[in-house]
């Protein structure tokens, strides 16, 4: 079983102008057990933002940012080529907003880039608040669209997650009132969430063990579901 997250230099290929570049991809991470710090958002806290930084790539040449599996990985030893040169990790994710923006990627794509700048920018020690301006937005925007096919009382969780951490306490209710049993979310946590909304308290919230447990570790549920989807 893997203890501890390796980051590993990694040539890949630009889907939109193929250049080749060198990336920074997490290679190994260890796997979720109810103490693994989870918060009521559903996100892993990770102890560094180069890890969540890793999961997206942006091409040296072009800008085109998004999802790493969304590059070809490529023999090339990663010496041989340019690396990607970030300052900054959580501006990847604002990189990939604007790559999603330009291709006319669906809202809930760009919401998980936001999230994703978001946590980052947390993990980071940065201000956080307008990233979840940001996911927030977006999150409404895939919600309202009549023809997304997703998991929408999951989302509205998540968005009456956001509201909260915001401070619209009302919205936040609002949108937790509206998730249904096929979100798949124990109703101990939306209850707990209401909870939390209603006496007016946007920290954000740690889950316990056991709602960690029930969500992450029993046999079946993906762990991946902390981390964004492609
Ligand atoms: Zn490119």
């Amino acid at each position: 079983m893997q203890t501890e997250f390796t980051i590993r230099q990694t040539t890949v290929v630009c889907p939109q102008c193929n250049s080749m570049f060198a990336t920074p991809t997490l290679l190994t991470m260890p796997a979720i057990t109810p103490q693994t710090a989870i918060e009521a958002d559903l996100h892993r806290v990770l102890p560094d933002p180069a890890i969540r930084a890793a999961l997206v790539a942006m091409c040296p040449a072009c800008s085109y940012t998004w999802w790493y599996t969304a590059f070809r990985p490529h023999m090339l030893q990663s010496v041989f080529v340019p690396p990607t040169p970030i300052a900054d990790q959580p501006k990847k994710f604002a990189h990939a907003v604007l790559t999603g923006r330009k291709n006319g990627a669906h809202a809930l794509d760009l919401a998980l880039l936001a999230l994703n700048g978001c946590w980052c920018a947390r993990e980071a020690g940065q201000p956080h608040e307008r990233w979840l301006e940001l996911a927030g937005g977006e999150l409404e925007r895939a919600l309202r669209d009549k023809n997304w096919q997703g998991n929408r009382d999951y989302y509205q969780y998540l968005l009456g997650e956001l509201c909260r951490q915001s401070g619209d306490f009302q919205g936040a209710v609002n949108h937790f009132n509206q998730v249904g049993p096929s979100s798949m979310l124990p109703p101990e946590l939306v209850e707990r969430q209401k909870v939390q909304a209603t006496s007016g308290d946007q920290a954000p919230a740690a889950l316990p063990e056991h709602l960690v447990e029930l969500l992450f570790c029993v046999k079946g549920k993906p762990e991946e579901s902390v981390l964004p989807q492609e």
